[in-house]
């Protein structure tokens, strides 16, 4: 049994379910050819989606990425970057989208983001997103770390049935938006996709992958505490996940997390140490 590969977003494509991160890739130069071969063997391994921002060593992980993509047909993959806030309006979203497209070697995007709320309205950036569908260089967009209450804002706008994702931080140890992101979202057909979803190999909650149900479940799967980490999240069918690896091994293991499908009484365990709030609380970020 595995969880379902894609999503179809509100526009009919179909989004892979598991991609793959690349905050901090293209920073060391020692690691660079680890980097690249680890991207690749995701691709090969179906993490076809690549999520990526021209924040990431300013450009440094786009850089990395055109290079890492360059021998692989366009069409086989999905490629998401964002837009820093502060450029997300009429005077520099279509600069800063060029120079991701060029920094990578492409000339689309299958989605791109507004990277966090910033001073420009809402509206105007909507309408900027749109305006690079039609000229054919984004083929959707969405947003990251919108709270339900910035979601509604931008419904508002009149623009906002056009955005076809959230992305906010969504791993096992941070379960906030189970309480009335992740169902709003779903409602509306809107995906969620999950950053940090290994909870950054566990540094955002100590502990996390020598947790004893973590664990205990691992093995009986035979599986790894970051593969049970990922296969929690794939269980809602509207959440994408991105987790970042810059070694075969992890890569390897991410990939095998199709495989990780819990039962309810895994998922009853995990809440005993790891609930989801059952009250409204502030979206987590990093
Ligand atoms: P993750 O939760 O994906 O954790 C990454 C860490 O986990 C790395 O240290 C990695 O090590 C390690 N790791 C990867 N696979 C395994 C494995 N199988 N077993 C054990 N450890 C593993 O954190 P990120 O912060 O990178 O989040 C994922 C992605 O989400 C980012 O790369 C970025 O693309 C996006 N993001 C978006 C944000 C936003 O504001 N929109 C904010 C933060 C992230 P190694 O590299 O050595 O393999």
């Amino acid at each position: 049994m595995e969880h379902k590969r894609t999503y179809t977003l509100k526009d009919g494509r179909e989004i892979p379910r598991l991609g793959q991160g690349t905050w901090y890739m293209g920073e060391d130069r020692s690691r660079r050819s680890a980097e690249i071969e680890a991207l690749q063997l995701g691709i090969e391994l179906g993490m076809t989606l690549i999520d990526t921002a021209e924040m990431y060593g300013e450009g440094r992980a786009e850089k990395l990425i055109g290079e890492a993509i360059r021998d692989v047909p366009r069409e086989k993959l999905f490629i998401v970057s964002k837009v820093y806030p502060h450029n997300a309006g009429r005077r520099n979203l279509e600069r800063s989208l060029d120079a991701s497209l060029s920094r990578m070697g492409i000339d689309y995007l299958d989605l791109y983001l507004l990277h966090w709320r910033g001073g420009i309205p809402f509206r105007e950036t909507a309408e900027e997103m749109e305006r690079m569908v039609r000229a054919g260089k984004i083929k959707g967009w969405g947003v990251s770390n919108l709270d339900l209450d910035d979601m509604k804002e931008l419904m508002d706008t009149g623009l906002g049935e056009h955005c076809l994702t959230d992305q906010v931080l969504y791993h096992l140890g941070s379960r906030g938006v189970e309480y009335d992101l992740q169902p709003w979202l779903e409602q509306s057909g809107i995906s969620l996709m999950a950053y940090c979803p290994l909870a950054e190999a566990g540094l955002l909650r100590q502990g996390i992958m020598s947790n004893e149900a973590v664990v205990r479940i691992a093995q009986s799967h035979d599986m790894t505490p970051a593969q049970v980490m990922l296969g929690f999240l794939l269980r809602k069918e509207n959440v994408i996940v991105i987790p970042k690896a810059g070694s075969a091994k992890h890569v390897r293991e991410n990939a095998r997390a199709m495989e990780c499908v819990l039962t309810e009484e895994e998922l009853r365990a995990l809440d005993t140490f790891f609930p989801a709030p059952d009250y409204p609380t502030p979206l987590d970020v990093v």
